[in-house]
């Protein structure tokens, strides 16, 4: 589903990335975790393009991003994003923010977008905010409307670039939970970029730790927390 080999990325003369091999399968819940700085924004905004990578092979969904002519629309129709900062339009009310991706890119029919959109929002707790502007909302409900923004366009890879950092503590667990329940389902295929070790520990197969833009342990989530 996403594999790295020999990736290298580089801004300027900065070594962002060093050699990255990693292979993620359809399914599994990957999360990355490290010191600030390490690379780890860096090293999931290739998988859907937002980064462009100087060397090696990197495969998602069957698309080499290696290749500059890879079609980024095409892939990230397939390949979703939830940033730290929640990227909603301001001006569009929540339900317009779920519904407007469908509509201009998979050119979903009207009534059915609808409807998908009022269950999801439904599935984040949200059902009565359809109407609300983001600027009436919590930063963590905000947070949710962006997780079934992406949820809506069916991603078969979903991103997660520290989600829960932006937050007040009281709401992190709102967001989390909502997370948790998207990781049990198990069909989508998540990388997630988080502090939270509790998430981690519930719902990850397999932990990443970075560090200096290389990969210093990716190992099984049961065999991670049994370490010392
Ligand atoms: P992390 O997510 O682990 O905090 P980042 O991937 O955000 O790390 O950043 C890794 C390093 O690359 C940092 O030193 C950061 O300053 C640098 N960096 C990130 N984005 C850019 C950019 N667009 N241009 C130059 N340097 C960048
Ligand atoms: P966050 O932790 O929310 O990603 P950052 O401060 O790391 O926030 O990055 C915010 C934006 O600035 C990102 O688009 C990142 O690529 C860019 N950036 C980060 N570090 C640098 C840098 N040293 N030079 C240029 N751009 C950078």
């Amino acid at each position: 589903m996403i594999e790295f080999k020999n990736v290298d990325k580089y801004y300027g003369k900065y070594h962002a990335l060093t050699d990255i091999n990693l292979q993620v399968q359809q399914g599994e819940v990957v999360v990355v975790i490290g010191p600030s700085g390490s690379g780890k924004s860096t090293l999931i905004r290739t998988i859907n393009g937002l980064e462009e990578i100087e060397s090696g092979q990197l495969i998602v969904n069957g698309m080499d991003l290696a290749d500059k002519k890879a079609d980024l629309n095409e892939l990230r129709k397939n390949v979703g994003m939830v940033f730290q900062h929640f990227n909603l339009y301001a001006n569009k009310t929540v339900i317009e923010n779920i519904m407007l991706a469908p509509r201009l890119v998979l050119k979903r029919d009207e009534a059915e977008n609808k409807k998908i959109a009022l269950r999801l929002l439904d599935t984040v707790g949200l059902a009565e905010k359809a109407d609300a502007y983001p600027k009436q909302l919590s930063g963590g409900q905000k947070q949710r409307v962006a997780i079934a923004r992406s949820l809506a366009m069916k991603p078969k890879v979903l991103l997660f670039d520290e989600p829960t950092s932006a937050l007040d503590p009281e709401m992190i667990d709102d967001v989390l939970n909502v997370m948790k329940s998207i990781a049990k389902q198990g069909d989508m295929t998540l990388v997630v970029v988080t502090h939270e070790m509790g998430f981690a520990r519930e719902v990850a197969d397999r932990v990443i730790f970075f560090d200096q833009g290389q990969v210093v342990e990716d190992d099984p989530a049961e065999e991670f927390f049994k370490q010392p």
